[in-house]
C-alpha cells in the first residue's frame, strides 16, 4: 500500500479511473468553492523558538501529507491563474497543487521539475509572496493566498523521501559538443542541468570548495540544510554534469586555456560575491565584518565548530547588523545562533520598505531581534586596541522617492546617538564578482560592474559567451538567476547548432 492509499483510499482510485476523461473536473465535484474558500491557511509547523535559537537546523518543519492536502484545496484552480503569471520561471502551479490534492505528490514534482530544477530550494528561499502568492486570486476573495511555496516544498521533499526516480527526457544527443559553465550557483546549476539534458557536456567550474553559489556559502542551513542542496546538486550530477571545485577560471585557468580544451561555449554565473560597504570613519575596525564573509565563514567554513574547523568567528555580546534584506536577516538570526545577547537589526527606511522576504522578518522578530528602522551608522566607534566598541547612529526621515521608486532616507540634523557593539556586521548589498570578468578582453560591463547582455538570448558582447543571475543583475533572486541560466542553456543550443 503506498503511502497516498494509507491516508485516503478511496480518492487515488476513484482518480484514476476518472483520468482518461477528466481528472481535474472530478477532483472540483469534491469539494464546492465556497466550502474551499471556507479553508483557512494551514501554517507552517515550525521548530518552537526557544529552542531554535540555540540551534543550526531548519526553522520550517515542511507539511505533512495531510496538511498538503488540505491546503491544496484551498487551490480554486481558477481559469486565469495568477499565481503562473508571478512565478519567474513559469510553474504550471494549478496542477502541481491539483496533483497533491489528488495525493499524488510524485505527479505534482514532474510537472514543477518541468520548469524549475531546484524546486526543493526555491520552495524554501522564494519570495513567493512577491511572486506567485501575491498574484493568487483567493486575495481577490478577502482569503490569504495559497502557500503555493509551502507546497511546492512538500512535494520536493516527498518525493526525496520516496525515490530519486522522477524521470526526465533527453533530447538526441548534440554530438558530445563541450559546454564550460563558470559557478554554481542557481544560475549556473540550472544552466548546466538544462544543457545536459540537451546532450551536452557540462563542466562546471566553482572557485570555492563546496558547490552551490551563496545555497551554500549565503544562506545558512536554518533556513535551507544542507541535505537539500546536496540532494538537488546529486540530482544535476546524475544528468551527467561534472562539477569541478576549487578552480578559479581567470587564475586556475583562462577561457583562452578552456577553449584550447575544447570548450566552445561559456556560462556565466559568477555571481555578485563583492561586498558594497558603507564608506563612513572606523569600518576598518576590528569587529566590522562584511555579511559575505560573517556568513561564510559560518556556513561554509563551519566556524561554529572552532577548534574542530580551522576558521574562528568572533564570539560577540552585541550585534549591530546594518541593512534590511534576506542579507541581513540571516547574518542578525546566525548572530542569536552563535550565542548573541543582543542582536539588533538597523535599517535605513521603514518596515514597510524592508526588502527581506516577510517569513524571514516574521522569524527574525519572533527571536528576539531588535528593529531600529529609520536609522543609520554614521561612524564605527573603536577602542584603543582597534577593536569595535559600538556605533555612532543618525535618525532618518523619509522623503519623496529616490530612483528605486521608494521613499529617499533623510537625515534628521541633531539626531545622531551611541550604542554599543561588540560585532557589526554590513549586508548593504554586493556586486558583481569582478574577478573573471574584468579580465576578459572585450567583454562589455554595466555601470555597476555588471556583464551586460541582451536580454533576449542572455548572450554578452563576445561570440559564444553568455551569462546570468548576479553577475548580470547584481544582488537578485535565486529563481531570477534560475530563470536566466534556463534561458541561456536554450540560447547556447541555439549557438552551438550553427557551429
Ligand atoms: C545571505 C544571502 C541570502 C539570500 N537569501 C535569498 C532568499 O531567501 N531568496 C532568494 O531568492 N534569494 C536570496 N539571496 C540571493 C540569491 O542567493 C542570489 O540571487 C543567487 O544565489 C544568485 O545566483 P548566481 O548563480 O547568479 O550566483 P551565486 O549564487 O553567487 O553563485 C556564483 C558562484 O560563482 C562562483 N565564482 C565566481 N567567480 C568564479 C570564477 N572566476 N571561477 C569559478 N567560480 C566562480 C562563486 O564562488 C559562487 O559559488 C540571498 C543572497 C545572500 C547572499
Amino acid at each position: 500500500m503506498s503511502k497516498l492509499e494509507s491516508f485516503e483510499p478511496g480518492l487515488a482510485k476513484k482518480l484514476s479511473e476518472e483520468r482518461e476523461k477528466d481528472w481535474r473536473k472530478a477532483l472540483r465535484r469534491e469539494l464546492t468553492v465556497q466550502q474551499r474558500l471556507a479553508i483557512p491557511r494551514h501554517r507552517m509547523p515550525e521548530q518552537p523558538v526557544s529552542q531554535r535559537i540555540k540551534n543550526f537546523q531548519e526553522v520550517n518543519l515542511g507539511y505533512t501529507l495531510e496538511l498538503a492536502r488540505a491546503e491544496a484545496q484551498r487551490c480554486l484552480d481558477c481559469g486565469q491563474p495568477g499565481c503562473v503569471a508571478g512565478c519567474p520561471v513559469a510553474i504550471d502551479i494549478p496542477t502541481f497543487i491539483k496533483h497533491i490534492e489528488a495525493g499524488e505528490p510524485e505527479r505534482a514534482l514532474e510537472k514543477i521539475r518541468e520548469t524549475n530544477g531546484l524546486p526543493a530550494i526555491c520552495g524554501r528561499v522564494c519570495p513567493q509572496e512577491v511572486q506567485c502568492e501575491k498574484n493568487c486570486n483567493l486575495i481577490k476573495a478577502g482569503k490569504e493566498p495559497v502557500a503555493i511555496g509551502h507546497l511546492e516544498r512538500f512535494a520536493a521533499d516527498f518525493i526525496g523521501q520516496l525515490s530519486e526516480k522522477v524521470t526526465v527526457s533527453t533530447k538526441e544527443c548534440s554530438a558530445g559538443k563541450k559546454v564550460a559553465v563558470v559557478g554554481s550557483g542557481p544560475a549556473g546549476l540550472t544552466a548546466a542541468a538544462d544543457l545536459a539534458r540537451l546532450g551536452y557536456s557540462v563542466t562546471v567550474y566553482e572557485a570555492l570548495h563546496l558547490p552551490g553559489g551563496v545555497l551554500a556559502y549565503g544562506i545558512p542551513e536554518f533556513r535551507l540544510p544542507r541535505a537539500i542542496l546536496n540532494s538537488e546538486i546529486s540530482f544535476i550530477k546524475s544528468l551527467g554534469v561534472e562539477i569541478r571545485t576549487n578552480f578559479i577560471v581567470g587564475r586556475t585557468a583562462t577561457l583562452e586555456d578552456l577553449k584550447e580544451d575544447g570548450f566552445r561555449a561559456f556560462f556565466l554565473g559568477t555571481g555578485a560575491g563583492l561586498p558594497a560597504f558603507m564608506g563612513v570613519p572606523g569600518e576598518n575596525l576590528l569587529g566590522v565584518f562584511s555579511a559575505n564573509e560573517y556568513l561564510t565563514r559560518v556556513n561554509l567554513m563551519k566556524s561554529f565548530k572552532f577548534p574542530e574547523y580551522d576558521t574562528p568567528v568572533p564570539a560577540a555580546r552585541k550585534v549591530a547588523v546594518i541593512g534590511g534584506g534576506n542579507v541581513a536577516m540571516d547574518a542578525v538570526r546566525t548572530a542569536l545562533r552563535l550565542g548573541a545577547k543582543e542582536a539588533v537589526i538597523y535599517y535605513r527606511r521603514s518596515r514597510a520598505e524592508m526588502p527581506a522576504r516577510a517569513e524571514e522578518v516574521k522569524h527574525a522578530e519572533e527571536e528576539g531581534v531588535i528593529f531600529n528602522y529609520l536609522t543609520v551608522p554614521v561612524r564605527f566607534l573603536g577602542d584603543s586596541q582597534g577593536r569595535l566598541r559600538g556605533l555612532l547612529l543618525q535618525r532618518l526621515t523619509l522623503g519623496p522617492p529616490d530612483s528605486s521608486g521608494r521613499p529617499r532616507p533623510v537625515p534628521v540634523p541633531g539626531s545622531e546617538y551611541e550604542v554599543e557593539a561588540d560585532l557589526a556586521v554590513v549586508a548593504i548589498g554586493q556586486s558583481p564578482n569582478p574577478l573573471l570578468i574584468r579580465q576578459i578582453a572585450g567583454l562589455k560591463l554595466g555601470r555597476w560592474g555588471n556583464v551586460e547582455v541582451d536580454w533576449e538570448s542572455m548572450g554578452t558582447s563576445l561570440s559564444g559567451i553568455f551569462a546570468g543571475g548576479d553577475a548580470v543583475r547584481g544582488g537578485a533572486t535565486v529563481i531570477l538567476a534560475m530563470g536566466d541560466g534556463r534561458k541561456s542553456a536554450r540560447s547556447i543550443d541555439n549557438f552551438l547548432r550553427k557551429c
